[in-house]
């Protein structure tokens, strides 16, 4: 495997007419926008993407900085990737251009390909702005307004086995007299594919997103043909990093089954130090629709999973509509507490 990033074109030409072809969610293989032919992609290692790799703290390198310029093979314009960037288009002829990350600790272990057409996506955004309670009423016209993008966006996903060890205060009732009562205790966590964000871009709001979408089946390596035509980023932190912010995205829920363990809702002044073991993780790109809007003055986005639609974003309240609404909110923002607890302390 190379040690350095290069461009990947001949994989992308039409066999028919020697056009550029790109990824065709509809039908999951290439298509040639020139003449309109259609090829497979050939994925014969497509249970690798799939695979999990042990966790060595040595081996958690630094992701190497992206500088290369590619000269477009099709029309010989220069196609510059910069920052975490590994696939664009060529800005003289709108042809798609990846690169082959060569770095072996860098490279992505696999991708879900987009499953969601732009139009499909389009569909989800709209449909969200509509049935938005409470939002203004020229919403939808703002949000037909905006901009759509597709980005595969990086993150790992993490197994580990958490051993959690704490103390707290309980209450205990006797007769009608209430105590605190210093406790102790030991407990454990599996964590199965525990999705964290690899960049900074990534809201813990999309990450709870795509999570649900997320199915390790549906992962495929890393191949110019599946990214042929998207955007995509790569992971900027090390693994190290990615762990890091999973211990934290999981806070709450450690909270939770001390909690649990403990037999009581009423604890405070709870401690906990925890251990991991036997942690296995993936380098993966996942497949998002970003639509940017502004309301009023002020850039917002909503955001369709590539995997299932499933769509979540940041829309404006109506004043007038916001106190008749308020109940309603105040009764949804209750019963969506445990989800949003952790979205909110996440990263
Ligand atoms: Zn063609
Ligand atoms: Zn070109």
């Amino acid at each position: 495997m190379p040690d350095r990033f290069e461009a990947v074109q001949d994989a992308l030409l039409c066999g028919a007419c020697g056009g550029q072809q790109r990824y065709d969610p509809a039908s999951k293989g290439l298509i040639c926008d020139h003449c309109g032919a259609r090829s497979d992609i050939i994925d014969d290692h497509y249970l690798d993407a799939r695979r999990e790799m042990a966790y060595d703290p040595k081996k958690a390198e630094e992701p190497p900085a992206i500088d290369h310029a590619h000269l477009c093979q099709t029309c010989g314009g220069e196609v510059v990737f910069v920052g975490k960037a590994v696939s664009d288009r060529c800005p003289y002829c709108n042809g798609p251009v990846v690169l082959n990350a060569g770095h072996a600790h860098y490279i992505p272990s696999g991708l879900i390909p987009f499953a969601i057409t732009q139009t499909e996506a389009m569909k989800q955004l709209h449909g969200w702005a509509a049935s938005r309670v409470g939002a203004p009423n020229d919403l939808l016209e703002k949000v037909e307004q905006g901009d759509i993008a597709a980005v595969y966006a990086p993150f790992w996903t993490f197994d580990a086995d958490k051993t959690v060890s704490y103390s707290a205060r309980k209450r205990v009732h006797r007769g009608k007299k209430t105590y605190w009562r210093n406790i102790k205790g030991v407990t454990g966590l599996m964590l199965d594919d525990q999705i964290t964000a690899a960049s900074d871009h990534v809201t813990p709001a999309i990450r709870d997103g795509i999570m649900h979408g997320f199915d390790p089946a549906l992962l495929r390596p890393y191949l110019p043909e599946y990214l042929a035509g998207f955007a995509a980023e790569l992971h900027g932190t090390n693994v190290s990093d990615g762990l890091g912010h999973m211990m934290q995205d999981l806070e709450p829920v450690v909270h939770e089954e001390i909690k649990r363990d403990a037999g009581s809702r009423s604890l405070h002044s709870i401690h906990y130090t925890s251990k991991l073991r036997d942690v296995r993780f993936r380098r993966v790109l996942l497949p998002l629709w970003i639509l940017h809007y502004r309301y009023g003055d002020k850039a917002k986005r909503i955001v369709a999973s590539g995997i299932d639609g499933k769509t979540f974003g940041e829309r404006p309240f109506s004043k007038s509509k916001l106190v008749g609404y308020a109940f309603v909110l105040a009764v949804a923002v209750f019963a969506l507490g445990g989800v949003l607890g952790i979205a909110a302390s996440g990263g």
